[in-house]
């Protein structure tokens, strides 16, 4: 390992362990559920409380930030002069706790069972924001000082999208400075296995309307002499993709950026059963594009997938019409570096090239949002590998999400940072669900992972 610890801090984390938890579970008890507008006075405490805490802890300039929606917390410590700028990420809002009954204990009663601690938020992500805060208050506890400048961010709404965050980073990008963004809204992969979040799929979403006649007609009347939308929408529809899995729309694949050699090794490398996953979906096969093996497919390429179709007549018995209209909604995930909105134009200009004549067609936008992917050589990324190598004894996994988080996307976009997606949660801790859990056991590693990795940045040992 080439990371020493800091005895001194370490004597500290070790002292102070009992009052440390008891500030966590406190944090659990505020129940600062973003979406539900009766909780709107609780989140607002949320924030408070945690802006008291960022001040305890030696942070300054501490802000409860209004947003129009609910507030959020900003604080900095701007002296570590020469050191890179850590911009860090969490949110201290959570999710609704139903269903109810399905809770062992009060949801917002935090319950310590041995190495784990159960109450919502407890790992999404009140724990990160705790890592990120302990994680600074040992530091200027033991050392008054830390050894990067370092800008948190704690949002009140990413359990509700978001909404005012882009608009707040937009209006404050001048004063947001910084050289890296740690995003801490992630954990670690199945099993327990240190992991890092290095890609996120984008989006792409767009409605095809089709439409016919001025409305429905008699099948037998007119059948044979017009087009028909839904078979129009059908044709359009069928040849979005082909049967090599490759989507069709010319241009799509141009800005992908190709995994290397050494990310098929890394995925290749990630414990993941093929045969269960299959299983536990209960499909016959596991499809898609051919040259990709499934764990590829599934966070590594763009997909183009029909969320909903409808038009004509649904209920019982039949009914001789020709459908005056008919409409499809179509994702596609995008992988980095497909940007949106030109994959929205070109998914546009054929679909309406390969629309059948005697029919209008409309290609709508629904909205998107870029992907991310942070290279694997990035030195803001191999410092936190560093980091929790030495904290964990295990080199980190690096994973891509086949998922999307927008505002990733936004602080590397608005603010120009890399951004490295850090955090501790266990990947079963049942986050959004009943019994939200906390392994004690990464909270702790935790806080010591992210002074290694912030020691790490300061004075790169590689
Ligand atoms: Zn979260």
């Amino acid at each position: 390992m080439t990371l020493t610890a800091d005895p001194s801090l370490e004597a500290h984390l070790e002292e102070t362990r009992d009052a440390r938890l008891e500030t966590y579970l406190d944090f659990l008890r505020i129940p600062s559920i973003s979406a539900d507008p009766a909780y709107a006075e609780d989140c607002r405490r949320a924030a408070g409380w945690l802006a008291d805490r960022l001040r305890e802890a030696g942070m300054e300039n501490v802000e409860v930030a209004e947003t129009g929606g609910h507030p959020i917390v900003y604080a900095d410590w701007l002296h570590a002069e020469g050191a890179p700028t850590v911009v860090a990420y969490g949110h201290y809002d959570v999710q609704p706790v139903d269903p109810i009954e399905e809770w062992m204990s009060a949801p917002f009663e935090p319950l310590v069972v041995g190495e784990r601690v159960l109450a919502r938020g407890a790992s999404d992500d009140k724990s990160n924001v705790t890592i990120l805060l302990q994680a600074a208050a040992a530091l200027l506890a033991t050392r008054g000082r830390l050894p990067v400048n370092l800008r948190f961010i704690f949002e009140g709404e990413e359990e509700s999208s978001s909404v005012h965050l882009e608009p707040w980073l937009v209006a404050n990008r001048d004063r947001l400075a910084g050289d890296v963004a740690i995003v801490s809204d992630v954990g670690f992969f199945e099993g327990n296995v240190p992991a890092l979040t290095v890609g996120l799929r984008g989006m792409m979403y767009a409605q095809i309307d089709v439409s016919g006649p001025f409305q429905d007609l008699h099948s037998g009347g007119y059948g044979g002499t017009v087009e028909n939308p839904l078979n129009a929408l059908c044709t359009i529809v069928a040849a979005l993709k082909g049967p090599d899995g490759r989507i069709r729309v010319p241009g799509f694949y141009d800005e992908v950026v190709s995994l290397s050699a050494e990310e098929r090794e890394a995925l290749a490398a990630l414990p993941f059963d093929e045969e269960a996953y299959r299983a536990s979906i209960g499909v016959p096969a596991l499809i898609g594009e051919t040259g990709q093996t499934t764990l590829e497919r599934k966070v590594a390429r763009p997909t183009l997938d029909l969320n909903g179709i409808w038009g004509g007549y649904q209920g019982p018995g039949g009914k001789t019409i020709i459908p005056a209209r008919a409409h499809a909604k179509v994702s596609c995930r995008l992988v980095a570096d497909q940007d949106p909105a030109r994959i929205f134009e070109r998914f546009r200009a054929y679909v309406l090239e390969i629309a059948p004549p005697g029919v209008q067609v409309d290609v709508q936008d629904l909205g998107g949002g870029f992907p991310t992917l942070l290279p694997l050589d990035h030195p803001m990324l191999r410092a936190a590998a560093r980091a929790m190598e030495a904290t964990f004894g295990q080199p980190p996994l690096f994973i891509r999400e086949g998922g999307s988080i927008p505002f990733v996307a936004t602080f590397e976009q608005t603010l120009g940072l890399p951004t490295v997606l850090m955090g501790f949660v266990p990947p079963d801790g049942n986050f959004h669900a009943p019994n939200e859990w906390m392994d004690l056991g990464n909270f702790e590693a935790g806080i010591r992972a992210m002074v290694r990795y912030w020691d790490e940045l300061a004075s790169p040992g590689e």
